[in-house]
C-alpha cells in the first residue's frame, strides 16, 4: 500500500484506524519528517501506525525519503519520479497496490494547485491504482483542539507539563490519576513479573498482560466517574492548547498516560500527538514552538 499525506497530520488515532482497513498490506511512504514542534505529517502518522501494527522497517514498512534538506518543502513532489518508477515496477510485477492519502489535495496557500499529496494521488490514479482519500479535519476544530503529548517524568521540563501520578500529581493531576485501590495491585503485579523475568519470562508476560487488562478496565471506569465528578478540571484541561501528561512508568504502552492520550481525551475532541522521546524533548521547549 502506498501511503501519503500532508505536512501536518496530528491525528494519530485516525491514521491507525485507516491503516487497520488494510490488514496484511505492506506500507510504503515518502518519509516526510515531522515539524519542529513534533507535529507529525501524514507519512509520519502512517509510519507510527504501521510500527504499532507490527510492520517491520525494510521488510513490510518501506520508507522512501526524499532529500528534504536539499529540496525543502518541494521535496515531496521532487521525490515523486523515483517513487513513481518504483510503483510502476511493482505494478508491472503484478503486485497489488492501493493508495491511502491523508489530508488536503490542494495547497492551502494556492487552492488551484495540487499539494504534494494531490500530486501523488493524481499519479496513482493515472496508474489505475485505487486510492482512498481521507480529507483533512476541519482546520478550525484542529486549531482549537487540545494537543496531547505524553512523557516519562524526568529531568526535562515542559511549560505544559501535567503530572498525573497519584503520588505527586497534586490537586491538578488527581482527576486524571488512578486510585491507590487499582494502582497498588498493578504495581504489585509489575514487581512479581520483574522478579520472574529471568527465570520464567513466559509467566512474567502472563502476569503483566493480565494485570494490564484488569487495570485498563478499572482505570476507564474511574475516569468515567472522574469526568462526572470533576467536570471543571476536565473542562480546563480540554480548553488548553497543549499538554504533556507525565508519569513515572518506564513503558508508556503499560501506563495510564497512554490511555488518556490515545483513547479518553481524543473521545472528548483532543488530538493525540504521541509520546515525547527523551532526546527530542529539549527541542520541543523552544519558546513559541
Ligand atoms: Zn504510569
Amino acid at each position: 500500500m502506498l501511503g501519503c499525506g500532508n505536512r501536518t497530520w496530528p491525528d494519530l488515532a485516525r491514521a491507525r484506524q485507516e491503516l487497520a482497513l488494510y490488514p496484511g498490506f505492506e506500507l510504503m511512504h515518502g518519509a516526510c519528517p515531522p515539524r519542529r514542534d513534533g507535529t507529525p505529517g501524514g507519512d509520519e502518522a502512517l509510519d507510527r501506525a504501521g510500527l504499532a501494527a507490527g510492520l517491520v522497517v525494510g521488510k513490510t514498512l518501506h520508507r522512501r525519503p526524499a532529500d528534504w534538506k536539499r529540496h525543502d518543502k518541494r521535496a515531496g513532489s521532487a521525490s515523486c519520479p523515483a517513487m513513481a518508477a518504483e510503483i510502476a515496477a511493482l505494478l508491472k510485477a503484478g503486485v497489488h497496490v492501493e493508495g491511502l492519502a491523508l489530508g488536503s489535495l490542494v495547497r492551502s496557500d494556492e487552492p488551484n494547485r495540487a499539494s504534494g499529496t494531490g500530486h501523488m494521488v493524481g499519479l496513482l490514479r493515472k496508474f489505475g491504482v485505487r486510492v482512498r482519500w481521507v480529507p483533512a479535519p476541519d482546520a478550525m476544530a484542529q486549531a482549537l483542539a487540545l494537543r496531547v503529548y505524553s512523557a516519562r517524568c524526568g529531568q526535562e521540563r515542559d511549560p505544559d507539563d501535567l503530572d498525573i501520578t497519584r503520588a505527586h500529581g497534586g490537586p491538578r493531576g488527581a482527576p486524571f490519576a488512578p486510585s491507590w485501590m487499582i494502582l497498588n495491585p498493578a504495581l504489585e503485579a509489575r514487581r512479581r513479573a520483574t522478579a520472574l523475568r529471568q527465570s520464567d519470562p513466559g509467566q512474567a508476560d502472563t502476569i503483566e498482560q493480565e494485570a494490564w487488562a484488569a487495570y485498563v478496565a478499572a482505570f476507564m471506569a474511574e475516569m468515567r466517574q472522574s469526568y462526572r465528578e470533576n467536570r471543571t478540571a476536565w473542562r480546563e484541561l480540554l480548553a488548553r492548547g497543549r499538554v504533556v501528561l507525565r508519569c513515572r512508568c518506564q513503558d508508556p504502552a503499560r501506563c495510564h498516560r497512554v490511555l488518556l492520550r490515545e483513547r479518553i481525551l481524543p473521545a472528548l475532541g483532543a488530538v493525540d500527538i504521541g509520546e515525547l522521546p527523551v532526546a527530542e524533548r529539549r527541542q520541543l521547549t523552544i519558546p513559541g514552538a
